[in-house]
């Protein structure tokens, strides 16, 4: 099921499905490519298309071997792609699900690669705003590193970007896991370098915890406890990892590391976790992200533990990308200092049960029984975004503000 992509790419089979679009394995001029042929919506979107171009030369311009490289952008009929190096490998949510944890070397060398290429994208003046494991590949025919881990290379650069417009972040579609926001993006501020950093340190911690430090719940719960709540300490983590961890996860974003540095504090720590196993840490709860159950029209969704991808739209299938912060709007400041009901549940000790766990059930459950109708309201009336469990703990009010395009 060959087909053309302008005139000198052919794009042979699927490789993968992400948020954006289809990546096909394909063709060119000089041999194999990735193409990633972005959805329909979007390649008729012609005010995107028009960003595309613009955007073209730093896309292109990025060259670093920690980067995936954009090699084209072909703009075709109805076709927008984004021609890139092709990476035989798998990426990292698939390790992630696959292993669960990482040794600490092979999470921090797997780091470290990411943030030489946001070293070298910083430098360019390109920030990436969507770091997660989905957009982390692994390259399998590059040489073995520390830990067993594999080159990783960052991927969908700018894609972020493009697809952030203030009218396409009033999204009235699916949202997705808030999991590796920053909270001066949750804030409403324009997301510079830092927001990556913060992204990044959230990804790392992933690796070595096995879920993320704010994930869980309701997305506005989530959001919430990137703006207001600290992260707890892994046990058996070597307190220079931790520092360097906390460090990248600072609420203010000029705390946190730059890019080259974190990247070069990552590398001098490698000899302190060679041969260390993967830590030993207790599973949070599933949470209820919501009990969909109780909501006819609402696909269930099962309750992974901190994994959160809520449909807006009553019958809508969930996001299996999770799909961040390119196809969602964020609650203003105002809306998250939630008034007299903004506060911060205290840091849990490990081990210890979230709000969201079997004994708090009964309450949060007639507390998302009122977000969820909330939702539909809102869906209905079409302004989509973020509202309130309706929770004391974790609401968020409803709102009406945009995000900022960058
Ligand atoms: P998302 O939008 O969820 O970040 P992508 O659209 O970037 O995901 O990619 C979807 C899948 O396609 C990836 O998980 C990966 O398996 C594959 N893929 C993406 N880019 C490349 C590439 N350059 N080389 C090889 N495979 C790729």
């Amino acid at each position: 099921m060959a087909r053309n992509i302008g005139s000198r790419y052919t794009a042979h089979q699927i490789l993968g499905r992400g948020s954006a679009g289809t990546v096909w394995l394909g063709e060119g001029p000089e041999g194999p490519v990735a193409i990633k042929l972005l959805r329909e919506d979007l390649a008729s979107d012609e005010e995107l298309v028009g960003r595309f171009v613009q955007e073209r030369t730093a896309l292109l311009g990025l060259d670093h071997p920690r980067v995936v490289g954009v090699r084209d952008l072909v703009v075709d009929g109805n076709d927008l792609a984004l021609v890139m190096d092709l990476v035989r490998g798998t990426d990292l949510r698939t390790r992630l699900d696959r292993e669960r944890r990482l040794a600490p070397a092979a999470a921090v060398a797997i780091a470290a690669d990411v943030a030489e290429g946001l070293a070298a994208a910083h430098a360019a003046g390109v920030v990436h705003r969507d770091v997660k494991p989905e957009n982390i590949l692994l390259d399998m025919e590059g040489p073995l590193g520390p830990g067993g881990a594999h080159p990783a290379l960052l991927t969908d650069f700018g894609v972020a970007k493009l697809i952030d417009t203030p009218r396409r972040t009033r999204a009235t579609r699916i949202i997705g896991t808030p999991d590796y926001l920053a909270p001066e993006i949750v804030e409403g501020l324009p997301p510079r370098a830092a927001v990556d950093i913060y992204a990044l340190a959230t990804v790392l911690y992933e690796l070595l915890a096995g879920f993320t430090p704010f994930g869980g719940g309701h997305p506005g719960a989530v959001l919430r406890r990137h703006v207001t709540e600290t992260v707890v300490p892994l046990p058996g983590i070597p307190d220079e990892l931790w520092q360097l961890i906390v460090q990248c996860l600072a609420k203010a974003p000029a705390s946190r590391l730059r890019a080259s540095e974190l990247a070069a504090r990552l590398h001098d720590l490698q000899p302190l976790l060679k041969g260390m196993p993967p830590l030993d840490v207790d599973e949070p709860d599933a949470e209820p992200s919501f009990d969909a159950d109780d909501e006819p029209g609402y696909p269930a969704i099962p309750s992974t533990p901190r994994r959160a991808a809520v449909p807006l739209v009553p019958g809508a299938a969930t996001d299996s990308n999770r799909d961040t912060h390119t196809s969602m709007r964020v609650p203003g400041p105002d809306e998250l200092a939630g008034g007299a009901r903004g506060t911060a549940r205290a840091p849990r000790t490990p081990g210890q049960r979230r709000p969201g766990s079997a004994r708090h059930k009964v309450v949060r459950r007639r507390r998302i029984t009122l977000g969820i109708a909330g939702l539909a309201l809102a869906a209905a009336v079409g302004v989509g975004g973020w509202l309130a469990t309706g929770g004391d703990d974790e609401g968020v009010p409803p709102q009406d503000s945009k995000q900022s395009a960058p």
